[in-house]
């Protein structure tokens, strides 16, 4: 029997706002001490009225255009109760039934995974379980952060697609900079809800409503939580995939039901039979007036919207005919995004001033840069841990550097004894060239009088060339490049050598 996989994915994150949520508390607790950012708002105290944080509204209706979603006109703010040590209200402020932002979409490579709601909500605080200690202690600090919750449709297939929704989503967070979206330092979360249908018996109804056929009754659908990389959403949901199968094939009844996965033993356990939205007993937060949304809020939000990632994508590899995977790497980070395009622009300009036609060179300068960029510049940054941002190079010099190679002034090996002196220090390809002694020898007397002397120093060799050996040439062309400290251009070498060697 086949079966389909039904995963629908619920993402947190935390916005990177000033001040909290709800009151006007720092929201960068990062290496402060516990509980030493924390007022009588956050912490719950009676008689206290919470004030929302204009920022994080803004932000999250930002996110949601980015995200294709359409926005409320009129949106509020939920209670959420249930009781839990990190959560000294006894409630969340969350949002129930009115969300900022709903019905949008996001683009993978292999599909358009519809987004069901994007909501904003306070975090909670942080639990800690001293090893070895019979107590556990709480940390605030957290507590008020405001927190963002994207929703999405049950219409995502697999695993990879799982984890390829959730990398590009924190690419927009960044590319947005409204969230850090770190999942190792908690700042972006992921669950996923995964079932396992027999094929053939449910179906979509529309876009992606999932109905059964006939009296079949659906498989209740799992919660997975604490995932906390991207490599953990594919192996969590795999796992569940895999493990539901089996028990339907044993015959065991499934339950839905909320589990942990456990990195360490890859395996998910069950944690908790899961609530329903009735046992939050959800209802208007009675201390925040419902907000009102118009069209001119609306625009004024839509004029911060930047180009991201999926349109990136496209035009890069339209633009300057870039590979698909060149220009993924490349629209991965902003900012390593804008330097390419940068070093692509001075190259541009070089060529347009050269009486060349950019249309001509494009494909083969884009990926000259990218190139040298992804493999040669970040071998020298992924050594030391560093980012595009630590970079010593300008645009400027970085695209005159391709043009040295693109004009063929150095060799290859010669090209990255410059870069890696740019890489350190900085400075003009040129300059660094002439004071390495590296520009290439294309002079084709100079390159002769080597070739004669090469020829002159090994007569056996040429003798054994002359009665057919051919690959001497090989051994002869290595001689002059040794010769000449590797600067002789290895292609006009071969053509020398060849004729004088005929002759
Ligand atoms: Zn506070």
């Amino acid at each position: 029997m086949k079966y389909d996989a039904i995963i629908g994915l619920e993402i947190h994150a935390e916005l990177k706002t000033k001040s909290k949520m709800f009151c006007s508390c720092n929201n960068d607790a990062q290496g402060k001490e516990p509980n030493s950012v924390v007022c009588p708002i956050c912490l719950g105290h009676p008689g206290t009225l919470p004030y929302p944080n204009k920022e994080a509204i803004e932000w999250t209706i930002l996110l949601g255009l980015a995200l294709h979603c359409k926005i409320n006109e009129l949106s509020k703010f939920d209670r959420k109760n249930y009781f839990y040590p990190d959560l000294p209200k006894g409630y969340q402020i969350s949002q129930y039934d009115l969300p900022f932002c709903y019905d949008g979409y996001l683009e993978v490579n292999d599909g358009t995974i519809k987004i069901t709601r994007i909501h904003l909500e306070e975090d909670t605080g942080k639990n800690i379980h001293p090893a070895g200690k019979n107590y556990s202690l709480i940390d605030f600090n957290r507590g008020g952060t405001p927190l963002i919750e994207l929703v999405t449709e049950p219409v995502i297939e697999n695993a990879a697609q799982a984890k390829k929704f959730s990398q590009r989503y924190q690419q927009i967070l960044r590319y947005l900079n409204i969230s850090n979206a770190d999942m190792e330092k908690g700042e972006m979360r992921c669950e996923a809800n995964v079932s396992v249908q027999e094929h053939g018996k449910w179906k979509y109804e529309g876009d992606c409503q999932i109905k059964p056929i006939g009296d079949y009754k659906l498989n209740p659908k799992i919660e997975v939580k604490n995932i906390n990389s991207f490599k953990a959403v594919e192996k969590a949901i795999d796992y569940e995939i895999k493990r539901q199968i089996k028990a339907i094939e044993d015959g065991e009844k499934l339950i839905q039901e909320t589990r942990g996965w456990n990195e360490n033993k890859a395996e998910t356990v069950s944690q908790r039979v899961k609530e329903t939205s009735a046992d939050y007993r959800y209802f208007p937060e009675p201390d925040i007036p419902p907000i009102k949304i118009d069209g001119q809020w609306i625009e004024e939000i839509k004029a911060k919207l930047i180009e991201l990632p999926p349109a990136k994508l496209k035009r890069f590899q339209e633009e300057y005919e870039l590979s698909p995977d060149d220009a993924e790497i490349l629209v991965s980070d902003k900012k390593l995004a804008d330097y390419a395009e940068k070093v692509i622009s001075e190259l541009r300009a070089w060529i347009d001033a050269n009486g060349d036609t950019w249309e001509r060179q494009k494909k083969k300068l884009a990926k000259a840069v990218s190139n040298w960029l992804l493999s040669e510049l970040f071998k020298h940054l992924n050594a030391e841990g560093k980012n595009i941002c630590d970079i010593k190079i300008t645009p400027e010099n970085f695209a005159e550097f391709i043009c040295l190679v693109y004009q063929g002034k150095v060799n290859s090996s010669a090209a990255q004894q410059i870069l890696e002196v740019m890489y350190k220090q900085g400075g003009d390809p040129t300059n660094i060239m002439a004071d390495l002694g590296l520009e290439q020898i294309d002079d084709e007397s100079e390159l002769e009088k080597t070739i004669q002397e090469i020829i002159a120093k090994n007569p056996a060799q040429v003798e054994q060339y002359k009665n057919g050996k051919e690959n001497v040439k090989q051994f002869l062309i290595g001689q002059v490049m040794s010769a000449t400290k590797g600067k002789a251009n290895p292609k006009k070498v071969t053509e020398l050598l060849k004729k004088h060697l005929a002759g």
